[in-house]
């Protein structure tokens, strides 16, 4: 043995990619093709398909902002779920199911589901008064 050779590299442990939709093994194919099991998308972080729940956060979120004018009430029943779907986005992002563009949806639905919340207690407040003192 010739004591002078470099050592081999020590093999870098790497868990097989799997297929996200049938956990068919990938190995050694491109991240860009689909699983030849089941034909869907092989996972990559720019080309995950973006949050349902990021989506519907939002749009809950903004209903929420739109329906303050006025209906309290109305303003909660939209902002709760925003903020349940912007919570249920933030997770499906932490677990690299979905990529950062879902988070910065799922951010500004929480946002706004909240401010929804905020401002249809209020909301319901006043028209707790109101209907107290006629
Ligand atoms: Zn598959």
């Amino acid at each position: 043995m010739d004591p002078s050779a470099p050592p081999p590299p020590p093999p870098i442990a790497q868990p097989a990619p799997r297929c996200q939709a049938c956990g068919y093994e990938l190995t050694g194919m491109s991240v860009e093709g689909v699983c030849p099991e089941c034909g869907s998308r092989i996972w990559n972080p720019n080309q995950t398909p973006t949050s349902g729940a990021a989506i519907a956060s939002l749009v809950l979120g903004c209903v929420a902002i739109l329906s303050c004018v006025g209906f309290g009430p109305v303003s909660l029943l939209f902002g709760i779920p925003a903020v349940i779907c912007g919570e249920i986005a933030a997770r499906q992002v932490k677990r690299g199911e979905r990529g950062n563009a879902s988070a910065g949806l799922a951010l500004a639905g929480r946002i706004m589901g909240w401010v929804g919340i905020v401002v249809g207690l209020v909301g319901v407040v006043v028209l707790i008064i109101m209907l107290l003192n006629p």
